[in-house]
């Protein structure tokens, strides 16, 4: 039987989830799926310089708000916890011990200083410093130094690091699910710190260790990380552990313009990048939820920002999207971020869905506005409105007359629609209404015996009507305004407009 897929979505809670972020954690969910195996949360908060407190819990509500639930992982559970690196030190110290002893790492005690030194001699000779074969001898390591010294440094309590040794002499041969074979020359690469003096691995060392321990058999995340995969499959091979498959994901770039799409992007043309509203002392940066998007949306529109179905359909449900996913789909060249796109695929799926369905979220913006309303109203405004809204709030912005009479009327509109015969005419459809039914079937009717009898053009009438109905000439068909406002309010309108406009 074929090994069950595991794959984790490991960020480093440094700050908020960028959507970038959240691509990566969608395409190994979608994998897992896929493949019915696990999807992972791990939390890599090891660098404890750029660790941001509220950061883990933003990062597992985004992921809880999309719908992207981990199956294990900080605050889902699981068998081979914890999930936080931070955690785990004692796991890392044995492992790196481990290797210590095996004489695959040493013990280096350059200072900062030294070092900086030794990069600006490096620099004097235009040169690169590498702290590698071509220059560990020379430094003070476990390697250069005899046994009794390094010894007397570490009973001295001498700070130090422990350095990966990497051997020189092979071709690291490197397979990418993604991007397909790649070659390193091994003596290109530096001797990266695996455990540093705080008594915190580095990334480079936990990440392998969990890797392994968790059981992940498939690699997938940004590009940003393929340098380091050479370094990771010699680690494993120091270990002696059977590496898992990589997968190196596109970059998302901006919407114009050259490089990735950044936070700034987002600020300057107010669009956000980020799943949630993200809260610091320098301000507030936007969030898909708070702007109005959909979980599904949102999901949908990322799934396409670097893989394709190699068909031309662009709407998914996540459960089609995970029977269609795989890597060799993925494209390796950047994927081009879209404000437009996002807004229409909101539009989108506010179209398919059900009026109970944007019910409680619409009923939210109405409330918000201060609005007593209840669900027959809401429920018909939102059947007649939605068609031409994006976001639900657009449908209140568009139907806020159905709420609240018009306290003034648009100008223009006035000068077009209210004429010195207007006052009559309104007066004499008034009467009419006294007999005619509230429906907007009834009322459409009543609108063209009107018209037919006072041998007037239509406008005489759905004009100034409209107007005192809306405000604006602007909106859905009279008589179906008529119909949802009813008949003390429809009568009440017209008075108010005739008050208002008459000399
Ligand atoms: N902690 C790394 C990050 O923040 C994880 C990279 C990886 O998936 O190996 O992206």
């Amino acid at each position: 039987m074929a090994k069950e897929v595991r794959v984790r979505f490991a960020p480093s809670p440094t700050g908020a989830l960028h959507i970038g972020g959240v691509r990566t954690a969608l395409y190994n969910y979608l994998f897992a799926k896929h493949h019915g195996g696990k999807f992972l949360l791990r939390i890599e908060d090891t660098d404890q310089a750029r660790f941001v407190e509220s950061a883990e819990q933003y990062i597992i509500d985004s992921l809880k708000w999309l719908g992207l639930t981990p199956d294990e992982g900080v605050g889902f559970g699981g068998e081979l916890g914890p999930y936080r690196q931070s955690e785990r030190k004692a796991i890392y110290q044995e492992y790196v011990d481990t290797l210590v002893t095996n004489e695959k790492a040493y013990f280096a005690f350059d200072t900062a200083e030294e070092l900086d030194a030794a990069r600006a001699l490096a620099e004097e000779n235009k040169e690169t410093f590498i702290y590698n074969w071509s220059t560990r001898g020379k430094l003070k390591n476990s390697l250069s130094m005899t046994e009794e010294e390094t010894k007397a440094e570490l009973a001295k309590g001498t700070p130090y690091v422990i350095r990966f040794k990497i051997d020189t002499d092979h071709t690291i041969l490197l397979n990418d699910l993604i991007r397909g074979k790649i070659s390193i020359d091994a003596s290109t690469l530096d001797d990266k710190v695996l455990f540093k003096s705080d008594g915190m691995p580095t990334y480079h060392l936990a990440n392998i260790v969990d890797d392994h321990l968790m059981g992940i058999t498939h690699v997938i995340r940004g590009e940003e990380w393929l340098p380091s995969m050479p370094l990771h499959e010699l680690l494993y091979t120091a270990f002696g552990w059977e590496a898992p498959e990589f997968a190196h994901l596109p970059l998302i770039l901006k919407h114009e313009g050259k490089g990735k799409l950044s936070k700034r992007d987002g600020d300057k043309h107010g669009f956000p990048v980020f799943p949630m509203e993200w809260v610091t002392e320098e301000g507030t940066a936007k969030g898909y939820k708070e702007e109005g998007y959909f979980p599904d949306a949102v999901l949908n529109m990322l799934a396409l920002l670097g893989w394709n179905p190699g068909t031309e359909q662009e709407i998914f449900t996540l459960t089609e999207l995970a029977d269609l996913f795989s890597l060799e789909k993925v494209s390796k060249s950047g994927a081009r971020f879209s404000p437009d796109k996002a807004v229409w695929f909101n539009h989108q799926y506010l179209q398919q869905k059900s009026t109970e369905e944007l019910l409680p979220s619409y009923q939210a913006v109405v409330k918000a506005h201060g609005i007593e309303t209840n669900n027959e109203l809401d429920a018909k405004v939102i059947a007649l409105m939605k068609e031409r809204a994006n976001f639900v709030s657009d449908i209140f912005d568009q139907a806020r007359f159905l709420y609240i009479a018009p306290s003034s009327y648009d100008e223009k509109a006035a000068k077009k629609a209210w004429k010195d015969d207007s006052k009559a005419i309104l007066l004499a459809f008034v009467e009419t209404l006294q007999s005619t039914d509230f429906n907007a079937v009834a009322l459409h009717d009543a609108m063209a015996k009107f018209v037919e009898e006072q041998a007037i053009g239509f406008g005489k009438i759905g004009m100034p009507l409209r107007l005192s109905l809306v405000g604006a000439l602007q909106g859905p068909d009279v008589p179906v305004i008529m119909e949802i406002l009813g008949e003390v309010e429809t009568v009440n309108r017209i008075h108010a407009m005739i008050e208002a406009l008459s000399e």
